[in-house]
């Protein structure tokens, strides 16, 4: 007969991670870069104090445990008080991304029952535009002082409170409730891309277990030694739940605020000596252009985790060669919390030739513990764990999401959650994504990853960046059409670059066509808008 374990049955609060971290690390810093400019200094102790005066002053505005607040904000100290002050009082921390389309904002507030708007400066003109239509918001609170509330004329419905005046002597103590570790702690929309955005609502167990993995030296590595800047925004998965992880391993926090540009992080990276960073391939690229049009150095910086999409096998030669900075790219999506999957690199690994580490690093990496996956065909058939055998990705554990918020069945097939994307599994466990079941292009009843066409051509040096997308063909059903921007004073034209494909992938994987463009569509959370690409460019080929 099971025996029952005899520990004591203590629940899994976000509230115990801020205690912690103001009792273990009370004199650690949280570096914030504030909306409106300069950058403030605050200790872990001076967080968790105004976290439970905002826990009060929610209180005092007739919030109940299970309300929601919601967030339109930047990374910085004050959302991250929110973090602490809402989740920590059994409210709902709604972070909500400031790119959504303003209806998909009105309906996401509206479906969330937000009761509580917490917003930057920056968003005024947004929260003035969609006040009106959300009307069981009972406060709009501005993340600033009073002097720097955004002067635009709100209509009555969007009259905002400074933060600041909200939690002014309000009592820095806070009893936070003990209660069921499965309650909900975090909800995030996805991005809907296809109809209504789904929220995915995480619950205290569930953070809490992510993050205290996340500091695993083999995740993201934080340390009290460690400075670490989560440039992924906090409107997006929790910022990668780095918010608490830092926490839990006191390593210093540097909130980067509005200013995402590659010199704008360089300085920070350099000013704060951050040793850690985290955030989408997009931005590392702006960064990297900075760093070499300026022939600069990182000082201080040794690890960046990249993820969201794939991360270009060129940009990880890059960092690693050129600047020597580690590169770990990880895969992960709303529905799992934050990273799932990790590439990393064991110590027989690090003695490889560089070319082969960097083709270990392209890859998506194993899962961390608490995470399986696997890999099925249509019919649902487990795949073998080949490498080869390429089918839709399924992932199950202790973070991912069963249900989506108010939905009414359950979002998984056999207990397992159906992630949408196309990957194969190695017999060592390593995953690789190859596409996304919406992006793979299907030519002559065969698939092409526009994945791995992106990565070569983004290896060609005078590339900036690239996209791959399908475009129906009369004969083939679908073709790829490559879409390229172009680095600044380069010249390539499309018979270069196809030549140089040709050198690299199958001759049936040839892009059919190369459009060059300005810039590429850039969506809310930082990754290439394909959607937006195949609207404009998707149409019939016309031959030529
Ligand atoms: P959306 O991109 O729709 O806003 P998410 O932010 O939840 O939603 O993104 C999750 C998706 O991003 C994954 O399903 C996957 O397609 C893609 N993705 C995330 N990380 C990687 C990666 N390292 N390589 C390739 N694709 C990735």
């Amino acid at each position: 007969m099971l025996k029952p374990g005899l520990m004591m049955d203590r629940p899994l609060l976000i509230s115990g991670l801020l205690e912690h971290g103001a009792a273990q690390h009370a004199t650690q810093e949280v570096v914030s870069r504030e909306t409106h400019g300069p950058t403030v200094r605050l200790s872990i102790a001076q967080i968790a104090r105004r976290a439970r005066q905002l826990a009060n002053a929610l209180r005092g505005l007739g919030l109940q445990p299970g309300d929601a607040v919601a967030s339109i904000a930047w990374n910085n100290h004050r959302h991250l008080e929110a973090y602490y002050a809402v989740s920590g009082s059994g409210m709902v921390m709604h972070t909500c991304n400031p790119r959504l389309h303003p209806e998909q904002l009105v309906y996401i507030l509206n479906h969330a029952e937000d009761r509580v708007v917490l917003f930057d400066s920056t968003f005024a003109p947004l929260v003035q535009a969609i006040a009106a239509k959300c009307p069981r918001v009972l406060a709009w609170v501005c993340l600033s002082e009073r002097e720097h509330l955004p002067d635009t004329p709100s209509p009555a419905a969007a009259t905002p409170l400074a933060y600041e005046d909200l939690i002014a002597g309000q009592p820095d103590t806070f009893d936070w409730p003990e209660f069921d570790e499965k309650t909900g702690a975090v909800l995030c929309y996805t991005s809907g891309t296809t109809g209504h955005p789904k929220g995915v609502l995480y619950s205290h167990r569930s953070i809490v277990l992510n993050a205290t993995t996340a500091c695993l030296p083999d995740v993201l590595g934080l340390s009290t030694r460690e400075s670490v800047l989560p440039v992924v925004p906090m409107f997006h998965i929790n910022a990668w739940c780095i918010p608490y992880a830092a926490m839990v391993a006191g390593a210093r926090i540097v909130l980067p605020g509005p200013r995402l540009d590659g010199a704008s992080l360089y300085e920070l990276m350099e000013a704060e000596k951050v040793t850690i960073s985290a955030g989408v391939p997009t931005i590392w690229m702006g960064l990297l252009q900075h760093v070499e049009q300026g022939g600069l150095r990182f000082s201080t910086m040794h690890r960046t985790c990249v993820g969201g999409s794939a991360m270009p096998r060129a940009l990880i030669e890059k960092f690693n060669e050129a600047y020597g900075v580690e590169v770990r790219h990880g895969w992960g999506m709303t529905e799992t919390t934050a990273i799932a999957t990790l590439s990393n690199l064991s110590a027989a690994d690090w003695e490889r030739p560089a070319d082969e580490r960097h083709a270990i690093v392209a890859r998506q990496g194993k899962v961390v513990s608490g995470i399986e996956i696997k890999v099925v065909d249509e019919q649902g058939a487990t795949l073998p764990r080949d490498g080869v055998s390429q089918g839709e990705l399924m992932v199950r554990g202790q973070w991912i999401v069963e249900r989506y918020h108010k939905a009414d069945r359950t979002a998984l097939v056999d207990g397992w959650f159906p992630t949408g994307d196309i990957a194969t599994i190695a017999p060592d466990g390593v995953m690789t994504i190859r596409d996304r079941t919406k992006d793979v292009i299907k030519s002559g009843g065969e698939w092409i990853s526009s994945i791995d066409l992106e990565n070569a051509a983004a290896g060609h040096p005078a590339v900036a960046q690239a996209a791959v997308i399908g475009i129906k063909h009369p004969k083939w059903d679908e073709r790829p059409l490559l879409l390229l921007v172009r680095k600044p004073g380069a010249a390539l034209e499309k018979p270069e670059i196809l030549a140089f494909l040709a050198e690299r992938v199958a001759k049936w994987w040839v892009p059919e066509d190369v459009v060059f463009l300005d810039a590429l569509p850039v969506g809310g959370t930082g990754k290439v808008q394909k959607n937006e690409l195949r609207k404009r460019y998707g149409g019939v080929f016309s031959g030529g």
